[in-house]
């Protein structure tokens, strides 16, 4: 379904994401996790591009976490907009949402602008009334100003906030040096492997690497989800 969305706000996250928060003409119901396609004017013939809410589906205004990527039609677009102008989105869509299941862990793992759902999904009502047995989140950036709602997810309660910071000499306390990937390995007698529930979102590199080690330790397909946003070019 289409939706004309009246912009309320652009700011800086950090240096090279930003925030877009934006009200759409009726309710746009959505389940936490999911995405917009953003109509982006484009000559003749409008592109469309995908954007996870960042937001919880039962907060207005609705907000997105864009990645700002030099000469992309998409994320120029978003970025050239101004409060109250219009744009539309066709919505909802996607399949990374979040499963309860009493009993067992989850292990949300995200790369930049892919812990947007993620963070929708942590806000919602229905994760916080059926919360996992333990929950974690990853997220893998490079310099600490690449690091999305640091204070939020910090302070979030329940939740074990791990940013892993790949491009630096050194951590405080509460983050790790390396990649998600070398979260997993060295902290990996602290998994319960057969009993977590793993959500990757990002860059696609990131995600074939998680899951061949998610193979290796013996999780099944039925406890991982995914959404792919970029599949960098191979070298
Ligand atoms: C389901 C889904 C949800 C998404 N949600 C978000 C979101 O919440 N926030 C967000 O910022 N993006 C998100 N994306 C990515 C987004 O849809 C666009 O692909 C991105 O903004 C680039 O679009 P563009 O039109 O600006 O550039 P394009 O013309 O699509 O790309 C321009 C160039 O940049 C490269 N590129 C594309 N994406 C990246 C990247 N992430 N890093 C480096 N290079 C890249 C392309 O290969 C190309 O060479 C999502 C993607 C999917 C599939």
């Amino acid at each position: 379904m289409e939706y004309l969305c009246r912009v309320d706000e652009l700011r800086a996250l950090t240096p090279s994401v930003f925030e877009l928060k934006f009200t759409p003409e009726r309710p746009l119901v959505f389940e936490a996790g999911q995405y917009v396609s953003v109509v982006v004017p484009h000559g003749e013939k409008p592109l469309r591009r995908p954007y996870s809410v960042a937001s919880a589906p039962h907060s207005v205004p609705i907000e997105l976490c864009v990645q700002r990527i030099a000469e992309g039609p998409g994320n120029s677009y978003l970025a050239r907009l101004q409060p109250g102008e219009s744009f539309s989105v066709f919505a909802p869509y996607g399949f990374l949402v979040f499963h309860p299941k009493p009993g067992r862990d989850a292990v949300f793992i995200a790369t930049g602008t892919g812990v947007a759902p993620i963070r929708s999904m942590l806000l919602s009502t229905q994760f916080q009334a059926s919360p996992p047995r333990r929950t974690t989140c990853l997220l893998g950036v490079r310099t600490p100003d690449e690091i999305l709602y640091h204070d939020e997810m910090s302070q979030l309660a329940g939740l074990r906030w791990i940013p892993c910071l790949s491009r630096v000499p050194s951590v405080p306390k509460g983050q790790f040096l390396g990649r998600v990937t070398q979260w997993l390995e060295q902290n990996s007698a602290e998994i319960a492997w057969a009993e977590t529930d793993f959500y990757l979102c990002g860059n696609g590199a990131m995600i074939d690497e998680v899951k061949t080690l998610l193979k290796a330790r013996g999780v099944p397909k039925d406890a991982l989800y995914q959404e792919i946003y970029f599949k960098p070019p191979k070298a």
